[in-house]
Formats: C-alpha cells, sequence, structure tokens
C-alpha cells in the first residue's frame, strides 16, 4: 500500500473495485449496499447504462471545448431542461463543475448584480447556524460547522448567522411553528442590525444537509423567509446542491413549499458522479446588468463544457423515463416510517427525519433531554464504521454546528426500491444491535 495520497484524515479505507446499481465491491469482493449515494450524488447509482452512452457517443464527438470560443449544443439543450425543470421561473443558467463552485457563483452573481446595478453598497450576505455550503472561501463564509472553519477564519469576512430551524431541538415552551417563525424572524433582525441597503442576499439550504441532518422546516418557515427578503429587497438564494434534483421527491427541494429562489445552485445530483457539473440558476433581470456592464468577472475553465453538459442531460432524462422523483416521493415515505420504527426500540435514537431519499438519524444518551452523546465516544463515525463492517454504507456528521451531537444521513440513490429500502433497514437494525452491544459492554 503506498503513502503516496494525503488522506482527509489519518484512516485508511477499503479499495473499491466495482460498482452496480446501488452496490460496490472493494477489492477482496465484499459487497456494500450504498445507503448514502456516495456523499449524496449518485442519484442513478452506478453503470447507468443510459448515462453510459450518451457520455461515449459525445466524447466520440468532442468531450471538451472552452466557453470563450464556442457554444456547444449539449450545455444549451441542458439549460433550456433546467428552464423548463423551473417552470421557466429561473430563465439564466451559469455552469460550473461542483458544488463550492455553484455556490461561489452564486455570491458572485448576487455581489455584481447589486455593484452593476447602482447599489455597489450591498456586500453582506446573511447564512444560517449550522449549515454547510462548500469548501471554497466564499462558500465557507457562509457555512456554519466549527471543525471545518476555525482553522480559516482569519483569511475571509465575518457575516451574521441566523438560527436552522430545527423542528427537533425547539425551545421549551415554543410549538415548531412558532419557533420556525422565531427562526424567520432572527433574519429580519440581522438585516435591520447591518442595514438593509447594505444587504446582498440570505442563502439557505431548503433542506438542511450533512451539517443539520436532514433538518426539515416548519411549512411555515419559507413564507416567512421570502416575505422579509422581498419588504427589504434582498435575494433569496437556495443552495440545491443537496437537495435539487429529484433527491427530496420533486425536482427541487424548494416546490414543497411556495418559496421561489432569486438564485439557485445545483450540483451533486445533476452529474450523479458520472461527471462533474454543476449549475447556478437565475433571472435575466439579475443577469442583465451584469451583461450590460461589460459581463460576469468570474468562470471556470471546465465549466458547461460538452462532455459535463450531455452527461447531466441524459441524467435527467433517465430520472424522468424511469419516474423516479415520484418514485423518490413515495419510497421515501416509506423508508421514513420503517427507519422511524426501527429507531423506536433502541433508545440511542433520538430523532428519525428527512423528506424523500434525504434523510438522517440523529443520536442522543438520554431521549428525554435529547442530551448528545459525549464527543470524545464519536458515536456517528463508530455508527458509520459499524454499518460498513456489515456491508451499509452511511454518512455521519455532527448535528450542533459540528461540535457535538450525532447523525447520520441515509440518502441512497433514486433508483433504491422499497425491496432494497428493507434490506437498508435489515442493516441499520444488524448495526444498532452490534452498537447497543458495544454500549452495554463495561
Ligand atoms: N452546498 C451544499 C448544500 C452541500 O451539501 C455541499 C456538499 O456537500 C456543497 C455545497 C459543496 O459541494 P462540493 O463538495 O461539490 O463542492
Amino acid at each position: 500500500m503506498s503513502d503516496y495520497l494525503f488522506y482527509q484524515s489519518a484512516a485508511r479505507l477499503p479499495t473499491i473495485d466495482h460498482a452496480k446499481g446501488i452496490y460496490a465491491w472493494d477489492e477482496h469482493g465484499k459487497r456494500y449496499l450504498d445507503a448514502c449515494s456516495g456523499a449524496i450524488v449518485a442519484q442513478l447509482g452506478h453503470g447507468h447504462p443510459a448515462v453510459r452512452e450518451a457520455m461515449l457517443k459525445q466524447m466520440d464527438k468532442v468531450a471538451f471545448a472552452y466557453r470563450t470560443q464556442f457554444e456547444n449544443q449539449p450545455s444549451l439543450d441542458l439549460a433550456e431542461r433546467l428552464v423548463n425543470l423551473t417552470g421557466q421561473r429561473l430563465d439564466r443558467v451559469f455552469f460550473s463543475s461542483g458544488g463550492s463552485e455553484s455556490v461561489e457563483s452564486a455570491l458572485k452573481i448576487a455581489r455584481q448584480y447589486w455593484f452593476c446595478n447602482g447599489e455597489p453598497q450591498r456586500r453582506v450576505f446573511i447564512s444560517r447556524k449550522p449549515s454547510y455550503h462548500g469548501s471554497t472561501m466564499g462558500a465557507l463564509a457562509m457555512t456554519s460547522y466549527t471543525p471545518l472553519t476555525s482553522p480559516f477564519t482569519p483569511m475571509f469576512q465575518q457575516y451574521p448567522k441566523i438560527a436552522s430551524p430545527t423542528q427537533y431541538r425547539v425551545p421549551e415552551g415554543l410549538t415548531t411553528e412558532a419557533y420556525a417563525l422565531a427562526c424567520g424572524d432572527e433574519l429580519e433582525a440581522a438585516i435591520l442590525e447591518v442595514g438593509a441597503q447594505n444587504v446582498a442576499a440570505f442563502i439557505a439550504e431548503p433542506i438542511g444537509g450533512a451539517s443539520t441532518g436532514a433538518q426539515v422546516p416548519h411549512d411555515a418557515y419559507f413564507a416567512r423567509i421570502q416575505a422579509i427578503c422581498q419588504r427589504h429587497g434582498i435575494l433569496l438564494i437556495l443552495d440545491e446542491v443537496m437537495t435539487g434534483i429529484g433527491r427530496t421527491g420533486r425536482w427541487f427541494g424548494y416546490e414543497h413549499w411556495d418559496v421561489q429562489a432569486d438564485i439557485l445552485c445545483l450540483a451533486k445530483g445533476l452529474g450523479a458522479g458520472y461527471y462533474p457539473v454543476s449549475a447556478v440558476m437565475t433571472r435575466a433581470e439579475i443577469t442583465d446588468p451584469i451583461l450590460s456592464s461589460g459581463g460576469f468577472q468570474h468562470g471556470y475553465t471546465y465549466a458547461g463544457n460538452p462532455l459535463a453538459s450531455a452527461t447531466a442531460l441524459a441524467v435527467i432524462q433517465a430520472i424522468e423515463d424511469e419516474g423516479l422523483v415520484e418514485q423518490v416521493a413515495n419510497n421515501g415515505a416509506y423508508l421514513l416510517g420503517r427507519l422511524k420504527a426501527l429507531g423506536e426500540r433502541y433508545e440511542f435514537v433520538g430523532d428519525v427525519r428527512g423528506r424523500g431519499y434525504l434523510q438522517a438519524i440523529e443520536y442522543v444518551s438520554d431521549r428525554d433531554s435529547k442530551e448528545p452523546f459525549p464527543l470524545s465516544q464519536n458515536v456517528s463515525d463508530t455508527i458509520t464504521r459499524l454499518a460498513q463492517e456489515r456491508g451499509l454504507i452511511i454518512y455521519p456528521r455532527r448535528s450542533l454546528m459540528g461540535e457535538k451531537g450525532d447523525h447520520t444521513l441515509i440518502s441512497p440513490p433514486l433508483i433504491t426500491t422499497r425491496a432494497q429500502c428493507d434490506e437498508i433497514v435489515e442493516l441499520m437494525t444488524l448495526t444498532f444491535d452490534a452498537f447497543q452491544a458495544q454500549q452495554a459492554r463495561p
């Protein structure tokens, strides 16, 4: 085994050999069920024949063309496809390759819009805590997840952060609705504190991703957020890097509520793990002032290349042809029900939540007080390791600003059938039994 790779952590992992559908095999032939789509990416699982065919066809034509020299048909078609998926509400598309790049681009579109539109003082971006918006400096400045931000905070601007609307840890005496509205009102307080005339945008994940563990806001939340943004003329950026492209049982997470983004970020499921491709969607009234002032001062080498766009087009087509968005809405409710019933049987399960195939299980040392496990027990990592030993891949994170609290995401590929949901629950049961036995040991 060579030591040349610099890994994120010192831990070494099994070496993957091949993968098909929702399963992957390591070099020793051990099989794993991928119950988190890698990093909530592989919407179509592995080895999808139509995506493979579309990619090969495009590679035989032209794989790369640079955006300042050529337009290319796949990216024109992909832009049109995405615009139609939003019901033409968002009618301009900017391509990049990864989620962080799409968030970075969204922030810069918002900023350059105000810069070119006669309000250059609007430079404050408000986001939520906890949250995850990516690893590059702008996206990291929007992120609230202490282990990821703390080494780098001196390198970027500090902006206001408001509470993410959890439905699990609601302050005593408040209903979930009242708390959701109070979280929404924090936005208005933050805006007034810095002066509305200085605020460029508010950015949020429609359903919390890795940092909160699939926190679904109360239905009242986004209407309040939208009203506040409109009242103060502030752009609303929805980060759908994780929730977009069918993940939550709708094409976009925002469709669960009556809320409209000014700018929308897409990545992960758009390329579905077959090729890096991401997008920012917005409206002509935002891009026009930028274009008439000389153009968007931003871009990436690989953005919108023919192979990336052909891949995303094939992914969207396959999701549509196979009726996966509706299937995820139905099977997601089934899986959630089964995981909730499973959770009831184990004292260390505090909450099971999510929408579609974006779900999470939160672990607590005391169900009544919701007290998290001590950090030293590293519970989400331990449960993830026990699952992996049993052939199940899940995704661990800390729920409370990355500082404490444990959850694991369960987010299988959209192609996952009900029978395969049952298999996930069986493997989770074995995992929980093993964790329970470990806890009982002196
Ligand atoms: N935004 C959200 C909501 C995410 O979940 C992620 C990644 O997990 C990102 C942005 C960053 O995406 P990437 O890792 O592709 O840069």
